[in-house]
């Protein structure tokens, strides 16, 4: 059984930025108003990100990496938002059969936090012969997970990754999507032993600042406003896209569902369509979208490692945004 489950896990987290967006999305689920990333080769050797949020409770420690049975299933009305997401209390239960998984949390109630260590799905001793029980120690309100050796235990996925700075690059731009997208959150994600963040997002700052942040003033200058609905179809769309005096080589889409981080080919291609009449040959679009759909209208049955995303009425839906976008882009142009 643990064989598959380590297959299975290797199917979910297939790089550690997979990793990465789980454990992003569980901060920001726990409430958190900061959070650092701090990464070590290329996030293989150590992964390790710090919250502020409402933290776990010590009784909850025991089940944590037991899947499908996570805390926040606590009552019916969660489930279905929890099966919006994909994962249904699977991120932290994979993690902890591909690589060493450390955490550490207080909740605003508790006076001590509590440090658990993880692997194949249960508690574990910090070293061999020691208590594998939570023990007490002094911390702030929050949690900090710690994945080390990600794969160690799967040494042809190990053996996969070329370059460290190939998979920090992907934690950073995944680190960038979050930061644009939560607003009210900030962000640090820095390389272990380095003096300086790589990023760095106030808590405070518009969406308008985080997309200047991060992808300069030359697309945070051009942006327009968007704002899509439409109650037959059940969502609403909000967002920021460039203008028709900006273009790129390639599109850039941050494209949220339901404030997850997904893939739309077919979004990616209306908008291109879109935006075709707009620019000059050969130039694309920056477009930030953050879409809410209904939950039960979100296909969760795509494969993971797909981070392709259907639901239903898709073809309307990207009608609506497109005709949105179409109407603003021949204001700014005319
Ligand atoms: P899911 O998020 O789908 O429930 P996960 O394995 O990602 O499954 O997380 C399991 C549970 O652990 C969460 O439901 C939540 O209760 C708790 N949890 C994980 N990370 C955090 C965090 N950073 N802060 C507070 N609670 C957390
Ligand atoms: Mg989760």
């Amino acid at each position: 059984p643990d064989v598959v489950n380590k297959i299975a896990a290797g199917e979910i987290i297939v790089a550690p930025v997979h990793a990465l967006k789980e454990l992003i999305e569980n901060a920001v689920d726990a409430g958190s108003t900061s959070l650092e990333i701090l990464v070590k080769d290329g996030g293989l050797k150590m992964l390790q990100i710090t919250d502020n949020g409402g933290g776990i409770e010590k009784d909850d420690l025991e089940i944590l990496c037991v899947r499908h049975t996570t805390s926040k299933i606590s009552t019916f009305e969660d489930l279905s938002s929890i099966a919006t997401y994909g994962f249904r209390g699977e991120a932290l239960a994979s993690i902890s059969h591909i690589a060493h998984l450390t955490v550490t949390t207080k909740t605003k109630e508790s006076s001590v936090a509590w440090r658990a260590h993880y692997l194949d799905g249960k508690l574990a001793p910090a070293k061999p012969g020691q208590s594998a029980e939570p023990k007490a120690v002094a911390g702030r309100q929050g949690t900090q997970i710690t994945v080390e050796d990600l794969f160690f235990n799967v040494p042809t996925r190990r053996r996969a990754f070329r370059s460290y700075a190939d998979e920090f690059n992907k934690i950073i731009d995944m680190a960038g999507r979050y930061a644009i997208h939560c607003r009210g959150v900030g962000f640090t994600c820095k390389k272990a032993g380095e003096a300086t963040n790589t990023l760095s997002i106030q808590a405070q700052a518009t969406v308008i600042d985080r997309i200047r942040q991060i992808h300069g003033s030359n697309v945070a200058n051009e942006l327009i406003e968007i704002t899509a609905s439409d109650d037959r179809w059940g969502f609403s769309a909000n967002g920021h896209v460039t203008n028709a005096n900006y273009h790129i080589k390639k599109t850039t889409l941050l494209l949220f569902i339901n404030h997850r981080c997904v893939e739309s080919t077919s979004m990616k291609k209306a908008l291109e369509q879109t935006y075709s009449s707009f620019l000059p040959k050969g130039g694309h679009p920056f477009i930030y979208l953050s879409l809410e759909i209904d939950p039960a209208r979100v296909d969760v049955n795509v494969h993971p490692t797909k981070r392709e995303v259907h639901f239903l009425n898709e073809e309307e839906i990207l009608q609506v945004i497109c005709k949105s976008i179409e109407t603003e882009l021949a204001k700014v142009d005319a």
